[in-house]
């Protein structure tokens, strides 16, 4: 058997292919970075093109940086950023529009709309996500009104809808001379459309965004194998056999694969995904409830999740929009120019308030200001906003299911920042955790892959991967740490109502 498995994460700002060996090693990469396109304020959106031109460009750098060929890549799995829209025409393979990225909130007055009939939780109980802006269907909807003769097509069978995962297999299997139309079951748990227990699309949810069943990817296992690389690809005849929305895959690349074992990545936003192994949990505090993976025939397995809209891409923010930082790494040098946050709180609800507030009508406030705060304490009150908005979500996890987490296994750009990762087990009163592969995201697609084509034998295999890596423990006292999340909790409440 070929000795590779090599694993294409599509993300939100660059796309990556990496090979990994049977151990979990990385081998070799390729990454190349997108455009991200702001058409007008909450507008975000990708050029479906570029990304797979990228796509195609990194693969071939993977293997050319480690001389290797198809013949050493056993099988090929996908990771992706998970609810940005992609729409095409099925016949030219042409996008009609831009990818709709996840963080876009164009799409509001549709969501307004569906919600009269109903209130945001209409859907809950059969898709476990609110009607909000963030998931595809509602980007969808939005294209399918807005874009000039979009209805039609869709109307007579001529379009076909996809997250980023959907594109890239499509494409690589052979695009408009029969390239697979299909999704995961991770993938398709965002859209708003699918159902929890039967893992089938919703016709009559599907009516009321007035999105045909057609435009719709089959909804596949998480590991199988989906087809091959088409002839003309470097790839040739490799099975594709992984796909896992990218948050999904970071947790099977931690081996959170059992009930309580949970992981958060630090990337754009911050993302805790909780295992509730084969058990359905509705959250009553604020936290979705989406597919963990599923294996083959296997069931699935299902999550409960908190995501943050906000963390990394507010340290962009302060470098591209104040330029108070030439680059990511410097925002930690800025904070510990400071011994605190000088009473300076930094709530980064740019696109309203996800877990565990869900607020749309939230904006952002820098509140607390006073002569005394300096750039060193708004990056320090920027890196700690990651910090408290996780520390929310894990109080939300921990009410939902009754047992305390007892430490945070972590990944993700963010947690190269030490101060925020120490400042994070302070905030949490629990010792956070990071495994020696970073790149849990593009590791838990290969893990699928892998084990779809008997690369890998089982979970067990994979369990013998993780390995930690670095530990911070807690180290602040129980007074400070009240004292400083009741000041967060009351700057929360001060970006309510900013928009109607
Ligand atoms: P994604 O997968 O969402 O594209 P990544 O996991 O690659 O994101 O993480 C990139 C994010 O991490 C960026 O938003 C960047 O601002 C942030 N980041 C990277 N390095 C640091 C650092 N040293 N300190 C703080 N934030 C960082």
């Amino acid at each position: 058997m070929s000795k590779y498995i090599l694993a294409i994460d599509q993300g939100t700002t660059s796309s990556r292919a990496i090979i990994f060996d049977k151990s979990g090693s990385v081998i070799s990469m390729g990454q190349l970075e997108h455009e991200q396109i702001f058409p007008k304020a909450g507008w975000v959106e990708h050029d479906p093109q570029e990304i797979w031109t990228h796509t195609r460009e990194v693969i071939g750098k993977a293997l050319s940086t480690a001389n290797l060929t198809r013949h050493d890549i056993a099988a090929v799995g996908i990771t992706n950023q998970r609810e940005t829209a992609v729409v095409w025409d099925r016949n030219t393979g042409k996008p009609i529009y831009n990818a709709i990225v996840w963080q876009d909130t164009r799409t509001q007055p549709i969501v307004d709309r569906i919600a009269k009939d109903g209130g945001v939780d209409r859907f809950k109980s059969i898709v476990g996500l609110p009607l909000a802006t963030y998931f595809s269907g509602t980007k969808i909807a939005w294209i399918l009104e807005n874009v000039e003769g979009a209805r039609e097509k869709a109307d007579a069978g001529e379009l076909m809808f996809g997250t980023t995962d959907t594109w890239v297999l499509w494409n690589l299997t052979g695009g408009v001379n029969g390239g697979v139309h299909a999704t995961d079951v991770t993938n398709a748990s965002r859209t708003l459309f699918m159902d929890l227990e039967t893992l089938k699309w919703r016709e009559d949810i599907l009516d009321v965004f007035g999105v045909p069943l057609s435009m719709l990817p089959e909804i596949r296992s998480s590991s199988e194998v989906y087809g091959e690389a088409e002839p003309n690809s470097l790839l040739r005849e490799v099975p594709i056999a992984g796909i896992l929305g990218d948050q999904q895959a970071a947790t099977f690349g931690q081996a959170a694969f059992d009930a309580g074992e949970a992981k958060n990545t630090y990337g754009t936003g911050n993302f805790l995904i909780f295992n509730t192994d084969t058990e359905i949990v509705h959250s009553k505090n604020g936290l979705l409830t989406t597919l963990g993976y599923k294996l083959g025939d296997e069931p699935a397995h299902y999550a409960l999740e908190g995501s943050i809209a906000v963390t990394g891409s507010l340290v962009q923010w302060l470098r591209d929009n104040l330029g108070i930082i030439k680059d990511a790494p410097e925002i930690e040098t800025l904070a510990k120019t400071v011994d605190d946050n000088g009473g300076a709180y930094f709530v980064p609800a740019f696109s309203g308030l996800f877990a565990p507030y869900w607020r749309a009508d939230a904006r952002g406030a820098l509140v607390g200001l006073t002569r005394f705060v300096n750039k060193g304490h708004i990056a320090r009150a920027a890196l700690e906003a990651t910090a408290f908005q996780t520390r929310e979500v894990i109080d939300a996890v921990n009410a939902d299911s009754g047992v305390p987490l007892t430490e945070l296994k972590v990944d993700g750009g963010m947690i190269a920042n030490n101060l925020l990762m120490q400042f994070q087990a302070d905030i949490l009163g629990v010792p956070v955790v990071r495994p020696v592969v970073a790149e849990t995201t593009a590791l838990g697609a290969a893990y699928a892959a892998g084990l779809a084509v008997g690369f890998w034998d089982g979970l067990d295999d994979l369990r013998k991967n993780w390995q930690e890596d670095s530990r911070w423990e807690p180290k602040m006292g129980e007074e400070e740490r009240e004292r400083l999340l009741r000041s967060w909790k009351k700057a929360v409440t001060k970006t309510f109502d900013w928009v109607d």
